[in-house]
């Protein structure tokens, strides 16, 4: 009852200690220090104490818990994520076990619609990733089954050598780049009106300077599934992500969460409590910043919001990500908030008749969000991970810390599994 009765819709309100940005009134001695609030620091202090009795003081350069997650009721009274929509999705048992300890989850099937130039310029709104009807709406083929789908395919596309089938993932380190991967895929006309001037807006590189991995994040089918995951599980958490957080961390005496807190500040000013292990989930070149080594290169993204009073049946767009693939717009996509089915009631209900999105547009600068995965990046990544490797007492972990595009799932799985294994190897001794 404790965990899931309380009725509020959006984040509880912290104490002023927690948002002090000061640590005299944390613990003088915990187990663990963990750097960042995100899901890699949270699923750490919650396994940490739970199984082990450890107790860890978590800090945090923001002013919420929930890292990149965090999502909030904003001023009209819609849900809404801080940092760009999170869908949730898994084949991981364990990570959905483990999730489902921390929230009421609703099924949720995402869908992604892209505003895309069909073969005589009119803009059509399709599905993404592309299914039949994309390509009869781009093409004005007919095509119906999957057989004359694949067979589109196999006469569109062009492979690397050695491939016969449609590559997908494990595999992806024989493929030279995403622009082999999507035009192994889907050849080159779909290939330039969903993937190449959208990579290019989205990273400032053409998927030819990127990794495979990116492009095979997306499904490739031959079917009518319209879904953007083929995931086992797909699903939100009914008061949303931050509130997972707060299950996990507020409820519990042995984590003491300090907000704006600086790491590196409070570390070159002496005022880290005494500490075990630490567990850093921040960028790994930040970290390593005296050794004067290249930066990591990271891309962000700027959300611009814009309310819309009265949009026609209650929505401004057709599903809740519409993504714009052709060069002429500047923004990469809209989130539209009010699709999601974890809306507070009064969503819910049609109260409220207006409507939030977010124009996402990419940024070389801003917060890092995702690693940018291409053989320079991974060749300096692996530069830092060996420093990482030898530095005493700390354990590096997470999206930003190990350089890995990780979606939520791989994110929970990641921090589980460190955990198994600092456990394992005796580097999780309760000092107290
Ligand atoms: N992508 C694309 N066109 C699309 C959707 C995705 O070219 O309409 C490419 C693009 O390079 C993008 C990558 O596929 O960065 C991964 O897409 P995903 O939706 O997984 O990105 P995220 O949600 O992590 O931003």
């Amino acid at each position: 009852e404790s965990l899931f009765g309380d009725k509020a819709e959006g984040p509880l309100p912290l104490s002023k200690d927690v948002m002090s940005g000061d640590t005299s009134t944390a613990p003088k001695k915990v187990d663990l220090l963990i750097v960042g609030a995100g899901l890699s620091g949270a699923v750490l202090a919650e396994r940490c104490s739970k199984e082990l009795g450890m107790t860890s003081l978590i800090i945090d350069s923001r002013d919420h818990i929930g890292g990149n997650c965090y999502d909030y009721i904003e001023s009209h009274g819609l849900r809404a994520s801080k940092y760009g929509a999170h869908l949730f999705h898994t084949n991981f048992e364990r990570v959905w076990e483990y999730v489902t300890q921390f929230s009421e989850w609703e099924p949720f099937d995402h869908r992604v619609k892209g505003l895309v130039p069909d073969k005589d310029g009119v803009k059509q709104l399709v599905p993404i990733p592309p299914t039949m009807e994309t390509v009869n709406t781009l093409f004005r083929t007919s095509i119906q089954t999957e057989e004359q789908m694949a067979e589109w395919y196999a006469q569109n596309r062009v492979m690397p050598a050695g491939y016969t089938k449609a590559p997908e993932l494990p595999g992806v380190s024989e493929l030279a780049n995403s622009e082999e991967a999507a035009l192994s895929r889907v050849g080159p006309e779909l290939y330039d009106k969903i993937f190449k001037h959208y990579t290019k807006k989205q990273w400032d590189k053409y998927p030819s300077e990127l990794d495979a991995s990116v492009m095979l994040r997306l499904p490739c089918r031959t079917t009518t599934d319209d879904r953007y995951f083929g995931d086992k599980w797909q699903a939100l958490p009914k008061r949303g992500y931050t509130r997972i957080f707060e299950n996990m961390l507020l409820h519990d005496p042995n984590i003491t969460i300090r907000l704006n807190c600086d790491f590196f500040q409070l570390r070159d000013a002496g005022k880290l409590p005494e500490h075990g292990l630490i567990i850093y989930t921040g960028p790994i070149d930040s970290y390593f910043a005296q050794q004067g080594m290249p930066k990591l290169e990271y891309r962000s993204i700027i959300f611009k919001e814009e309310w819309v009073e009265e949009p026609q049946d209650g929505f401004f767009q057709e599903a809740m990500v519409v993504n714009y693939p052709s060069p002429d717009v500047e923004f990469t996509r809209i989130v539209e908030y009010k699709h999601v089915i974890n809306q507070p009631t009064a969503v819910k209900n049609g109260q409220i008749k207006g409507t939030l999105l977010a124009k996402e547009f990419s940024s070389a600068t801003g917060d890092p969000y995702y690693p940018v995965p291409n053989p320079k990046n991974n060749e300096l990544y692996e530069k830092y991970r060996k420093l990482a490797e030898a530095e005493p007492g700390v354990a590096f972990v997470g999206r930003l810390a190990s350089y890995k595009y990780f979606n939520m799932d791989q994110a929970i799985l990641n921090a589980l599994e460190m955990f198994d294994n600092l456990k394992e190897t005796g580097k999780l001794e309760p000092k107290r």
